[in-house]
């Protein structure tokens, strides 16, 4: 059975999308812990992120450094953090989070809250920065 992201790089479940190229693609977190929260994934389903083969390993890990660099110029924050977790959605998944405090970065809290007009709002603030 297709994935949770797998539907959303398909398209059948919608999401605010920052970015994609061949075999990547970026998009908001809609739980997230900071607002920028962004979730970077390798269109092809693999569960565990170091199971990816090595060469659409460092693929993602390049285009997530450009995403990276777009959330730092569109919130002027400290750090992007990063961070591997994977335990909700096995589908391997890189999240991409701005910093100014390592309390930011507390994946236990409570998530904030934004409306469909806002999401896109800050999906569109981050993409005009790519
Ligand atoms: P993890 O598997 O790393 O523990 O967390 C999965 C992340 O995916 C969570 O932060 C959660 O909010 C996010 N997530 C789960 N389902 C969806 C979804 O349908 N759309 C989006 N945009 N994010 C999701």
């Amino acid at each position: 059975m297709a994935t949770i992201f797998s539907k959303i790089v398909k398209g059948e479940i919608p999401s605010y999308k920052i970015a994609e190229n061949d075999n990547c693609y970026a998009f908001l977190d809609i739980n997230p812990i900071a607002k920028g929260h962004t979730l970077v994934i390798p269109k092809k389903e693999v569960d565990y992120f170091f199971d990816m083969d090595d060469n659409l390993y460092h693929e993602l890990l390049d285009f997530t450094k450009e995403i990276a660099a777009a959330l730092k110029k569109t919130y002027n924050c400290k750090k992007v953090g990063m961070a591997v977790i994977g335990l909700d959605v096995n589908h391997a998944h890189i999240h991409l989070v701005p910093l100014n405090s390592t309390a930011d970065m507390d994946f236990s809290k409570v998530t904030m809250k934004f409306t469909d007009e806002q999401f896109q709002e800050i999906a569109a603030e981050i993409r005009a920065n790519l």
